[in-house]
């Protein structure tokens, strides 16, 4: 299966001149700091054409930046590298759902929309592979692929939100079937890039047998768009399973959940999910329709799954979707997401708890259990409180050998708390890569201040 791609490859010739950017107007991104939408002339202008140099320069004067919906990687390069050229600050934006994770972005001088980028550009099903444009929203690229009975095993909470696989990647995460089949990191087998000078890096191949060299990919896993944009990506898809079967279970005390999500690792029942919301753990087995139905009906013998009960197909949806909505957070509340060795679950629950007494806030606490992927969400209380209890458990992962990310906060959080943490062992390496690939600090300036 292959779609036409529209524009012209920047391998097949010079890049063409950059097109006027069609599409609706989005909303500003809220990091930016920005409301204002663009004008007309600014979209209808190449990023690398003098007009939009001008007005970039005007951007950088305090001005709401221009923004540019390049359709093809000739015109991704073409809005870069004239970024470049001209020194102007970018921030990469997909569906613009995680534009605030991180530090807050200094107001870039120009926002490259990928939306634009939504081709696929390759489907083999026999090879079980996909290259796609990386502004191909996800669960448009699932629709394309179920008639092949394949899919891409990732599920974050926001695919119905439109997600971009590019954005996806930026973000650095992936959904409760990570602990199946890995982040979407893994299931990258090759990727071009824009580099913040306006290179193209082609990293990977286009088949599932690797070839050698920097796995660029994987640095653009979670680098927020600091690192350049993804413009194109190999991924390797899998079938689409069959059927599947949640069991759940009410319990609300952390080290019980963490109890009987390892006895049930260690069960021959293979479940391809298994997550804590606070108040229940949710079991996901997969397969044929006989497999994962005798799964779900052996899980209450998993000892600490006794009293679990298997929910039918509309309950299991439900559950799933409440789940990925908690994980997402709502406007006024404050979201980290924590890495950290599984057995650490206990201990950072008690942590949270005194913290929410000491500061007066609210806080929910979530976790892949089987995978040690926290999310603590604050809400209620005031900024004040949201600040000094973000601070204080993120230092208690810290010390627990974890690492944190500040994904939503209220506002009022950033004038009062630092946005990173602890700085890891691999900052003075994240430096000289950031140094090398953006001298002048021009995608995404400050994503990662104060470590870079
Ligand atoms: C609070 C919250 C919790 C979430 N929790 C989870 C979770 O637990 N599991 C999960 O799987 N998903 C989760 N997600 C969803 C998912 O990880 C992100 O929504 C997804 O990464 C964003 O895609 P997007 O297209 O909206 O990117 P955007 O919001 O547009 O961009 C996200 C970041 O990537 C950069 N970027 C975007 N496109 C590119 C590109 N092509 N090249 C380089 N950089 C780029 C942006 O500059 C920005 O820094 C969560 C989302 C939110 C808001």
């Amino acid at each position: 299966m292959t779609e036409e791609p529209r524009g012209a490859l920047y391998a097949d010739g010079p890049p063409a001149r950059s097109r006027a950017a069609s599409g609706p107007a989005k909303p500003e991104p809220s990091r930016t700091g920005s409301s204002k939408p663009d004008s007309s002339d600014s979209r209808a202008s190449g990023a690398g054409s003098p007009r939009a140099a001008a007005e970039g320069a005007e951007g950088q004067e305090g001005r709401s930046p221009s923004r540019v919906r390049p359709s093809g990687l000739a015109e991704a390069v073409d809005a870069v590298a004239g970024a470049a050229a001209q020194r102007r600050t970018m921030l990469f934006e997909g569906a613009g759902t995680a534009l605030e994770w991180g530090a807050p972005v200094a107001e870039p001088a120009l926002v490259v929309e990928t939306s634009g980028l939504d081709r696929l550009i390759s489907h083999a099903p026999e090879d079980w592979t996909v290259g796609v444009e990386a502004g191909m929203p996800l669960a448009r690229l699932q629709k394309l692929l179920a008639p092949a009975g394949q899919w891409l095993p990732v599920d974050p909470p926001t695919a119905d939100g439109g997600a971009t696989l590019g954005g996806l990647l930026a973000g650095g995460d992936a959904g409760p079937r990570r602990l199946k089949y890995g982040g979407l990191a893994d299931l990258v087998i090759g990727a071009t890039l824009v580099l913040p000078n306006g290179t193209v890096a082609r990293t990977g191949g286009d088949v599932i047998k690797n070839v050698a060299g920097y796995d660029l990919a994987k640095l653009m896993s979670g680098s927020l768009g600091a690192f350049g944009l993804v413009a194109r990506l190999n991924l390797r898809v899998h079938p689409l399973p069959a059927a599947t079967v949640t069991v759940a279970l009410p319990v609300d005390d952390a080290a019980q959940a963490l109890d009987a999500a390892r006895a049930v690792m260690r069960s021959p029942l293979e479940p391809v999910a298994v997550e804590w919301d606070g108040r229940e753990l949710l079991v996901r087995f997969q397969g044929t329709e006989e497999s994962a139905a005798a799964r779900g009906r052996l899980a209450p013998e998993v000892p600490g799954l006794a009293g679990a009960r298997v929910l039918d197909a509309d309950a299991e949806q439900a559950a799933w979707r409440r789940h990925l909505g908690l994980l997402r957070g709502e406007e006024g509340e404050t979201v980290l997401r924590a890495a950290t060795h599984p057995a650490r679950l206990p201990g950072l629950a008690r942590r949270l708890n005194e913290l929410t007494r000491e500061t007066g806030v609210e806080a929910r606490l979530l976790s892949g259990v089987a995978q040690g992927l926290h999310t603590a969400v604050l809400r209620g209380g005031d900024a004040a409180g949201h600040a000094e209890c973000l601070t204080a458990w993120r230092e208690t992962v810290h010390q627990a050998g974890g690492s944190v990310t500040l994904r939503r906060r209220r506002e009022g959080v950033d004038d009062l708390a630092a946005a990173w943490g602890r700085a890891p062992s691999a900052t003075p390496v994240l430096r000289s890569l950031k140094r090398q690939f953006d001298p002048d600090d021009i995608c995404a300036p400050g994503r990662f201040a104060p470590w870079f």
